[in-house]
């Protein structure tokens, strides 16, 4: 099964591609997680990649591209993969198009997060990380057990420092000029499925899986 999880910023895609992942068995390709890893290991794509990601704007295409095809050629994607935040522009879509091709392998369904922009704000400031095993928490709709804490692992929560209003209106601002064409591209190829994403996280979940197992 080859998934990508479209939607904009705080729709709940980690959130849901956690749960889904685990009941699929395959791998979870995140870009954002990608980024944020390899800049907290300093290494030249995170030095980068934290110039645009500071300020909400997207990480360039070639830089972003070279990620994906590298992941996806590791063995443990022959399964599958959900893609989570990748494509954001056509060009990258093309260009997943064509590694695709060349991997003689094709998307089942794009699946679309649909929450309205007035909630997204509220979510992501509310949003909390584990810097152990990033779980994603919210400090009112899905809050830890322990204030701070990783019910998983005991881990310390953190909140992104993308992760403010200024930087969240820039976000949305791409997300409306470069990503949203992206839902006619794989709508015309009957790939686009919509979820209600404003539902309960449970709820959603349990949205997706009735999809996927059609
Ligand atoms: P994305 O990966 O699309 O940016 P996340 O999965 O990180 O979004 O979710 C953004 C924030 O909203 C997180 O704090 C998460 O806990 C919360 N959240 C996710 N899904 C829901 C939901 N269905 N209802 C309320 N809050 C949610
Ligand atoms: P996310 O974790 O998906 O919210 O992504 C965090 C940030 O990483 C985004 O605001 C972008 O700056 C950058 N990013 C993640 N995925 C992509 C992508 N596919 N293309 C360009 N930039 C990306
Ligand atoms: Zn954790």
């Amino acid at each position: 099964m080859n998934i990508i999880f479209m939607g904009p910023p705080g729709a709940g895609k980690g959130t849901q591609a956690a749960v889904i992942v685990k009941e699929l068995g395959i791998p979870h390709i995140s870009t954002g997680d990608a980024f944020r890893l390899a800049i907290k290991q300093e290494t030249p794509i995170g030095v980068k990649a934290k110039e645009f990601i500071d300020q909400g704007l997207l990480v360039p295409d070639d830089v972003t591209n070279g990620i994906v095809e590298e992941r996806l050629a590791q063995p443990d994607c022959e399964k599958g993969f959900l893609l989570d935040g990748y494509p954001r522009t056509l060009a990258q879509a093309e260009a997943l198009d064509k590694m695709l091709a060349a991997m003689d392998r094709k998307l089942d369904h794009v699946i679309n997060l649909k929450v309205d922009r007035d909630k997204l704000l509220v979510r992501i400031t509310g949003r909390r990380i584990c810097r152990t095993c990033g779980a994603t928490y919210h400090i009112v709709f899905n809050p830890p057990k322990q204030e701070g804490v990783c019910d998983i692992d005991g881990g310390e929560l953190y909140q992104r420092a993308d992760d403010n209003e200024e930087s969240v209106a820039t976000r949305l601002d791409e997300y409306g000029n470069k990503t949203a064409p992206l839902l006619a591209y794989y709508g015309d190829r009957n790939l686009l499925r919509d979820i209600d994403g404003e539902q309960g996280i449970d709820v959603v979940s349990q949205d997706i899986v009735s999809l996927l197992r059609g």
